[in-house]
């Protein structure tokens, strides 16, 4: 806690994970059941009647899980695959037949079998590396409340009662109670857990509401019905406010509604630098569902379409038709700009269902995108055939990932041929003019720029993948995550590199890693010359903001500084000095917190 105005008024401050101000009362949501288990014996006849009692919960949940994918809002449907985990989850023997096994051993109760399952599950989960994927108990935790629900005989759901507009105050938020909830009456978010990229987060973020997470005691010092002022942008919630503070949050709620309006109005105006230099601005897509998104923030066509998640997310591979209809989808709707495809960048840490991962050493050293597609041409053909029966309907692109040298890139050229050549042979339509690219991730790649320039239409670097390759960084290793410096001089040196080499292959050169979408790296890109920036969909208005008010001419000096320095940490320094004060000119410093990952 910071400070008490009064003995009544409390501020708080967590994580803003949502902008926005609103000023409203609070509907507290009730502790999840899994803490209020316990344990009872059965005896020997109660067992059976115990298990048919735990698995028509299953029942039901497995039911509300299906509903609530239907009806999730348009807003937050992007993010359904949560709920296809949660139905995999449900579905997983670790939870439903240990805990059957535990019922009929140990003759307990089923909601104390669950309890002991999950603490098995937590403490394999402890035991892996990777944060994300061990982020994910959360999600295993969700799916044993409901069920917990469901043995209660309660199918209402937390956030199913509510009936005026309130700030909801939780220990936590699942992403199915977000779905549950009826939106509109929801005006803010807060929770006790949670990160920034917690699914709380994530959903509050697609449905624009304010969002404060990580409060750590909200839940214990907020009463349902206090008046609460939830400030998205820095984090702050005061509780039962004094009336001056109603009054300066109202006129910062104001200002924050005109700001908001007028750069969605300028967000569709294209990004000119103040001495006339064009810079196309783009969006990273995962999901067809963002395609709206990625139009409304201005986005000027998709530079990065990751198309892994039909493929992730489905139990067998999708069919040709499934993925035509995707890629043709958002053709339609981005016309006339382009949607530039990426073809499969499966392998890594990314493993589908259709395929054991490989034991390898250095999964992101091995079978890797375009190598996993050369080695298995079904999976390719398909993906392929989709892609060229898309380009008949708007301005679609191919772009190759992970090619390390001109050989790979020719054989999947070829491959490009035959499937055109299929095509020709059944009458198929495609655009026979398709423009072929790569990504440039892999420093060999870089080195043979110049080369591959000659058989490409344009080159889009990947700085994700090029800065774990080129610095020896494992991008999930968070041992060396300190270490994974887009700001290294050899990073810039790369780039440069091979903007130089699009130039005398007179192909465009865009980028479309992290570092596009973050301010601190604006300047030093249009210096390094790159022409077209591909980004999340969020930082677009302010990335086009901030070209703007730049110069070309500027951004050059800045490079000449920065290629003299010797060290990431010297260069980030520079930048900071140059980049903060300008964001802040604009009044969107709390933007620069939000969207560099390296200014912190
Ligand atoms: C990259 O490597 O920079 C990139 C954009 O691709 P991904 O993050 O999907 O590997
Ligand atoms: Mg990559």
């Amino acid at each position: 806690m910071n400070s008490a105005a009064n003995s009544q008024t409390k501020v708080l401050r967590g994580i803003p994970v949502s902008a926005g101000i609103v000023i409203g009362r609070a509907h507290v949501v009730e502790t999840p059941r899994l803490k209020m288990v316990y344990q009872y014996l059965l005896d020997e006849k109660q067992v059976e009647r115990e298990v048919e009692r735990f698995l028509e919960a299953l029942h039901s949940t497995e039911q509300q899980l299906a509903n609530l994918k239907e009806s999730m809002p348009e807003a937050i449907r992007s993010h359904g695959f949560i709920i296809d985990a949660h139905l995999m989850i449900l579905k997983d023997s670790m939870l439903c037949d240990a805990t059957v096994e535990k019922i009929r051993k140990e003759q307990i109760n089923a909601e104390w079998a669950l309890k002991k399952s999950l603490r098995e599950i937590r403490r394999l989960f402890e035991k892996i590396e990777d944060p994300y994927i061990r982020g994910r108990i959360d999600d295993v935790e969700d799916v044993i409340d409901r069920i917990i629900r469901n043995l209660a005989g309660d199918d209402d759901p937390p956030l199913g009662d509510i009936t005026q507009r309130v700030i909801v105050v939780a220990h936590k938020l699942s992403p199915t109670d977000t779905s549950e909830m009826d939106a509109s009456k929801v005006m803010g978010f807060v929770t006790d857990v949670g990160g920034r990229t917690s699914h709380t987060a994530i959903m509050a973020q697609a449905l624009k509401i304010p969002a404060v997470v990580g409060l750590e005691t909200i839940t214990q010092v907020v009463e349902d019905g206090d008046l609460l002022i939830v400030d998205g942008i820095s984090g702050d919630v005061i509780i039962n406010p004094q009336e001056l503070d109603i009054i300066q949050y109202g006129e910062r709620q104001t200002q924050y509604h005109e700001k908001e309006s007028l750069i969605a109005k300028s967000s569709h105006a294209p990004a000119i630098t103040k001495d006339g230099h064009r810079v196309i601005v783009r969006a990273n897509i995962e999901f067809l569902e963002e395609v709206a998104s990625a139009k409304e923030n201005g986005g000027e066509g998709i530079g990065l379409y990751r198309t892994e998640f039909l493929y992730l997310k489905a139990r067998g591979l999708p069919t040709e038709e499934e993925l035509f209809l995707d890629y043709k989808d958002a053709v339609e709707r981005v016309a006339p700009e382009p949607v530039t495809i990426r073809t499969l960048d499966l392998g890594g840490e990314k493993f589908p269902h259709f395929s054991e991962p490989l034991s390898e050493t250095n999964p992101a050293l091995g079978l890797r995108g375009i190598r996993l597609c050369l080695k298995e041409p079904e999976v390719f053909r398909t993906q392929m055939r989709a892609i060229l029966r898309a380009s008949a309907f708007g301005r679609l692109q191919v772009m190759f990932p992970m090619v390390s040298g001109l050989q790979e890139l020719l054989d999947a050229k070829r491959f490009l041929d035959e499937v055109k050549e299929e095509l020709d042979r059944e009458g198929i339509g495609y655009d026979p003019n398709l423009p072929v690219g790569i990504m440039i991730e892999v420093p060999s790649a870089v080195a043979m720029a110049e080369v591959l320039g000659r058989h490409v239409d344009f080159f889009s670097i990947g700085t994700n993948d090029l800065i774990q390759y080129a610095l020896a960084i494992d991008r999930v290793n968070e041992h060396v995550a300190y270490m994974y410096q887009p700001f290294h001089p050899a990073i810039l040196r790369m780039i440069r590199n091979v903007v130089e080499a699009g130039r005398q292959c007179e192909i465009p050169v865009s980028l479309c890693g992290e570092m596009a979408s973050d301010p601190l790296c604006t300047g030093i890109l249009l210096g390094l010359g790159i022409s077209e920036l591909s980004i999340n969909t969020r930082a677009i208005p302010v990335i086009k903001e901030l070209i703007r008010a730049l110069s070309l001419e500027e951004a050059k000096r800045d490079l000449e500084q920065v290629m003299a320095l010797s060290t990431a940490s010297e260069v980030q320094e520079y930048l900071m000095g140059r980049m903060k004060p300008i964001l802040e000119t604009l009044g969107r410093g709390e933007s620069f917190l939000e969207l560099s990952s390296t200014g912190k």
